[in-house]
């Protein structure tokens, strides 16, 4: 690409503007970069180059040289499309933008197209002097700019990210159960009170009552809302929308409640925020960007009752009339055949009421069997089959402690961690191949033509790569989700030993799904599969080693 194809010569009267910007990014680091310097060194230069008239002068004050969209710029560019300026000066490249591909393609492409001579002076940059060294220096001064601003992005999102890490609280108002420590107002502690009302609601949903129900009993017992609750604390606070009445408990308030991981000691945070250095809006984050912590802080829930209640809450809770509570294999007990679940269906025969689980398929018509299964005898089955299970996963759990295999999740997390660092090594090895292919180019040992090829090609492998190392850390993040911490999921197992009859927090802790046949086979998925089979793994290579 011819560089300067179309610039004007020194020799030719010049109608010019002055642009100068003055970024947040700066801070007030640097004095020498303030508008008013910036301007006092333009009109220096102007006084040694008398053929140069200074037509306008353009200044943004606070705008990130990130992104082109900044009124000052904006009407160097309607000078220009007038006819009315020929010329652009600026103290140095980082006014102009500090993002490589954009401020390359005004200086390679329209500047020189609308045949605007562009002066830098800083960085000796003046587009109408034809020196073969210029058409190089100025990518390479540009990519220094970008990499200032990426850093500067980064120091501020590392710091935030340390502050979180180390567990502090950022938010403006601790949740209801917890308040900020007098001492320290990053750390939290409990609130007697509220977290008793907390832990209130997880037992009662434990209990199998909907969140709806929670609610209701909540405001039948006159117990404050936590919008109530921290006014009566004396907390300048107001929700969304104010009303005249007592905000009361709302279903959606108790399941906020049931959500958060807060109760359990964990602290997420970072949740949203600015996805990149370059865009300015707040975005929802993925998941496995957040910053969590977890034993921050006192829990008021053990982990166990947590991770149980989300389970619970993914479920189908909804209940046949008259009921108070769910039964135990509502939403998790399916047709084998159509897979549709099993719906509850009472017979009354003499005085007598049986109840029986049959498929809502054919419930419904939609040309099932009926898979009708009486109640007392589809849980019993369960029972037994999760009492076996429950025998096996005890016994396993013994057998690796004496292995010494204590830690089943970290044997899994180091295979992930060690794919993850393959894949990275490699994606590097691109990237680095990718910057030195200019170098390449400029110093001719490739022509254009095989640059471009071989751009695409690293792209393209470039993008795979970290597509590849996105998916392996969003499953090592789903994992650590979905494992409580080491071997709680065996103790989920240990602690229903011997059970007399079927709960339905039972149910929730250890089953998946439970499949009815129409001759009344049942087939079980149980939780924790993967965990399982990996253990039965490691079991098999230690007994290869003794082998
Ligand atoms: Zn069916």
């Amino acid at each position: 690409m011819a560089f300067y194809s179309s610039a004007v010569t020194t020799e030719t009267p010049c109608q010019a503007m002055a642009y100068y910007r003055l970024s947040k990014d700066d801070g007030n680091i640097h004095e020498s970069d303030s508008i008013q310097n910036q301007r006092k060194l333009v009109h220096a230069y102007l006084r040694d180059h008398p053929h140069m008239e200074l037509v306008d002068e353009a200044y943004d004050d606070g705008y990130t040289g990130t992104n082109y969209d900044r009124p000052g710029f904006r009407s160097v560019l309607e000078a220009i499309n007038a006819g009315r300026v020929n010329c652009v000066i600026v103290k140095d490249l980082s006014r102009l933008g500090r993002e490589y591909i954009e401020t390359g393609k005004y200086l390679e492409m329209i500047f020189p197209s609308l045949g605007v001579r562009f002066i830098a002076i800083n960085d000796d940059v003046d587009s109408s002097r034809h020196s073969s060294g210029d058409d190089i220096i100025i990518p390479i001064k540009n990519i220094m700019n970008e990499s200032y601003c990426r850093e500067l992005s980064k120091k501020l999102r590392r710091q935030f990210r340390i502050q979180r890490g180390n567990g502090e609280f950022l938010g403006a108002f601790a949740s209801f159960g917890y308040c900020k420590s007098p001492d320290d107002k990053h750390k939290l502690v409990i609130d007697d009170f509220a977290a008793e009302v907390v832990r209130g609601i997880f037992s009662l949903k434990l209990k199998g009552y909907s969140i709806g129900d929670i609610a209701a009993y909540l405001n039948h017992q006159q117990i404050l809302s936590p919008a109530e609750y921290k006014k009566s604390q004396g907390l300048r606070y107001q929700s969304g929308f104010q009303s005249s009445q007592r905000s009361k408990w709302s279903p959606n308030a108790v399941r906020r409640i049931l959500e958060n991981p807060l109760y359990a000691g964990t602290l997420v945070q970072g949740k949203r925020g600015t996805p990149h250095y370059k865009l300015k809006q707040m975005r929802e984050r993925q998941p496995e960007d957040w910053v969590t912590v977890e034993e921050n802080h006192p829990a008021v829930i053990d982990k166990l009752t947590f991770d149980l209640v989300q389970k619970l809450l993914r479920r189908d809770t909804r209940k046949s009339k008259g009921e108070d509570t769910v039964l135990p294999l509502c939403g998790v007990a399916f047709c084998a055949d159509c897979g549709r679940p099993l719906l509850r269906r009472s017979v009354t025969r003499g005085k007598r009421k049986f109840y029986y689980y049959i498929c809502s398929g054919y419930k419904k018509g939609l040309g099932c069997t009926s898979h009708s299964f009486e109640q007392g005898k589809l849980e019993t089955a369960v029972l037994h089959a999760l009492t076996h299970q429950i025998r096996i996963i005890v016994e396993m759990q013994a057998v690796l402690r004496e292995t010494g295999v204590e830690d089943v999740n970290a044997l899994r997390m180091k295979r992930l961690d060690v794919l993850i660092a393959q894949k990275e090594t490699e994606l590097d090895g691109y990237r680095d191949f990718r910057m030195k292919l200019y170098e390449a180019l400029n110093d001719d040992l490739i022509n254009r033509e095989e640059y471009d090829k071989m751009r695409a090609k690293y792209t393209q492998l470039i993008d795979g790569g970290m597509e590849a190392v996105a998916e392996l850390k969003a499953r090592r993040s789903r994992e650590l989700r979905s494992h409580s911490s080491d071997g709680l999921w065996l103790q989920q197992f240990a602690r229903y030993q011997g059970a007399a009859e079927l709960s339905r927090e039972m149910v929730a802790a250890l089953i998946d799904k439970v499949y009815v046949y129409e001759d009344k086979r049942i087939k079980i998925d149980f939780n924790y599969r993967d965990e399982l089979a990996c253990c039965m793994e490691i079991l098999q290579d230690k007994a290869e080693e003794v082998v």
